[in-house]
C-alpha cells in the first residue's frame, strides 16, 4: 500500500489542499480510509467518486496496477482525475508489443514533439 494515494493513482500527500487541511486523503480500495473518504464525499458533496466506490466494491487497491479493465469508463466519462490524453497513452502502451516486437508509433504534440 502507498498511504495517501487514491485508487485512481493520485497521491493526496503531495496535494496542497490536503496539506492546508482543506481536504482529507484518499486511499486504495482496500484501506479503511477509503470508506471514510466515501462517507465524507457523500456528506459534503452529496455523491461519491465512482472510481473509489468501484475499487472498494471490487476489492481493487489501485486501478492502474491491479484492475484488468483499467482505464475503464469511470475514467473516460468524468472530467477528472486524469486527462483523456493520459488515458489514451495508457491504452496505447498496454496494447503495444513488448521487446522483440514492433512498437507502435507514439503520439505527437501539435508541433510534432514526442509526448511519451
Ligand atoms: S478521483 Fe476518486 S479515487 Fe482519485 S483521489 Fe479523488 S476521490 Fe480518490
Ligand atoms: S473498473 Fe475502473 S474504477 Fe473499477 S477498479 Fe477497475 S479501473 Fe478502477
Amino acid at each position: 500500500m502507498t498511504e495517501g494515494t487514491g485508487a485512481c493513482g493520485i497521491n493526496c500527500l503531495t496535494c496542497g489542499l490536503m496539506r492546508q487541511g482543506k481536504c482529507s486523503p484518499c486511499a486504495s480500495g482496500l484501506e479503511p480510509q477509503a470508506h471514510k473518504k466515501l462517507a465524507a464525499q457523500l456528506s459534503l458533496l452529496g455523491g461519491v467518486c465512482p472510481i473509489l466506490q468501484c475499487a472498494v466494491q471490487k476489492k481493487i487497491a489501485y486501478c492502474s496496477a491491479d484492475c484488468a479493465v483499467y482505464p475503464c469508463h469511470h475514467f473516460s466519462s468524468g472530467p477528472y482525475p486524469l486527462s483523456q490524453g493520459y488515458l489514451d497513452m495508457q491504452i496505447r502502451r498496454r496494447t503495444t508489443a513488448r521487446s522483440g516486437e514492433a512498437p507502435q508509433a507514439p503520439p505527437r504534440g501539435k508541433d510534432g514533439e514526442k509526448l511519451h
